[in-house]
């Protein structure tokens, strides 16, 4: 079948996908509690004839069609919101006070179901599978194993897969554009806590005691170093102190710290140096008279596009949305678990434009007021089908 009746039947699918997403969006749930969310995706599956799974790694879902005889080519969503209190005034606004699908991972869920009865329609011509991954809890920075994705692989979903596929909308990009990237896009995310511990005394009387917060407030500064004066100018890393906690009154001098933060890299090189140096900026408090405890809780690998598969995504989306419309993209310090799943067999993410001609500035991903211009959901479920059609074409009868 041709791209273009594909891009057809998902414009005549648009008011489908974005009734979904937005019932999806009054009811956002967090990590590994997407249980409505769950529902209505099986629900769907299930009124299309798509055999599924549910309760995989909790609440996720997987769906499958094809043929058994051919490859199998996955197509990933995630579906959790997060602890943010919704500030637009939509009708299909959240409805749970506090949470609010601020990443667009209600449209991901959408777009996917999209995709699974876009290409349910052409099943017979399918010389392979296509599973459909309905993930739970990406927004997760997890101790190593946590999240939604490295559970999903544990429980074997990716046993029979040859190549995956995801995607993120973009809310920095127009519309109607699809940005791609061969190789490392996107940053090893993790995070560590720091205690530092002091002696308390009165605060008029600083010399009996040590002070916990100027040992904090000169790991602080030394760490500021690290990026700056540790790691080559040609590599990429952040350190962040997320959050600093300490003390009781005004007079007494604090005898402990806790920071928080995170750090993020592309290679594996920069990431154990950093986890080391950041031992070592620690560990001069003992030399002021303290004492310090370093947890660093590793999360995702950097998400690492598959060269040959980034490049066969970037000609099928020429082809569905017009050669000027797909744009390389930079690297991103955000985290993504899907790494997890290229750790396990070839894969890419691409990025989906949804920023509306009148969002200027653009509306950050994450923050109170994120929302995305609902034109792009059949775009972004023409794409998946239509990458997962032309796989499966290409490398179906090579087996
Ligand atoms: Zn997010
Ligand atoms: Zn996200």
């Amino acid at each position: 079948m041709e791209l273009e009746s594909l891009l057809a039947a998902a414009h005549a699918l648009a008011p489908q996908i974005v009734e979904w997403r937005r019932t999806l969006h009054r009811w956002p749930e967090l990590a590994f509690t997407e249980h409505r969310t769950a529902a209505l995706v099986a629900a769907r599956l299930h009124e299309w004839g798509i055999p599924h799974e549910t309760e995989v790694a909790q609440t996720g879902v997987v769906g499958q069609i094809g043929a058994a005889a051919g490859p199998t080519i996955a197509l990933r969503a995630d579906m959790d919101a997060l602890p943010i209190p919704e500030e637009n005034d939509v009708p299909y606004r959240s409805e749970r006070p506090g949470l609010m699908h601020a990443c667009g991972h209600d449209a991901h869920t959408a777009m996917l179901l999209a995709a699974a009865r876009l290409l349910k329609e052409h099943e017979a011509e399918l010389p392979g599978r296509v599973k459909f991954i309905f993930q739970p809890a990406e927004e997760v920075i997890p101790d190593e194993g946590g999240s939604g994705a490295w559970r999903m692989i544990a429980e074997g979903v990716l046993d029979d897969v040859d190549a995956i596929v995801g995607l993120h909308v973009d809310p920095t990009l127009p519309t109607g554009q699809i940005g791609i990237r061969p190789g490392p896009i996107m940053a090893a995310a993790d995070r560590f806590e720091l205690t530092i511990m002091g002696k308390a005394a009165h605060g008029a009387h600083p010399y009996q005691g040590v002070d916990a917060i100027v040992l904090a407030a000169q790991v602080v500064t030394a760490a500021q170093t690290l990026v700056s004066r540790r790691i080559p100018a040609n590599k990429e890393a952040v350190v962040t102190f997320g959050t600093i906690h300490g003390g009781n009154k005004e007079n007494i001098i604090c005898d402990r710290v806790v920071l928080t933060g995170t750090v993020r890299t592309f290679e594996p090189a920069v990431r154990d140096q950093l986890e080391a140096e950041l031992e070592q900026v620690a560990s001069l408090v003992r030399a002021l008279g303290g004492d310090y405890r370093l947890r660093y809780l590793r999360g995702s690998p950097p998400v690492n596009n598959d060269g040959l598969l980034t490049g066969f995504v970037s000609r099928v989306a020429r082809q569905v949305v017009g050669a000027e419309q797909v744009v390389d993209i930079p690297k991103s310090t955000g985290g993504e678990d899907f790494a997890w799943y290229q750790q396990k067999t070839r894969g890419t993410f691409v990025r989906l434009g949804c920023q509306a001609p009148t969002d200027e500035p653009p509306r950050a991903l994450h923050t109170p007021t994120f929302d995305l211009d609902e034109a792009a959901l059949p775009l972004g479920a023409a794409l998946l089908a239509a990458v997962a059609l032309r796989w499966l074409q290409e490398h179906g009868r090579k087996g």
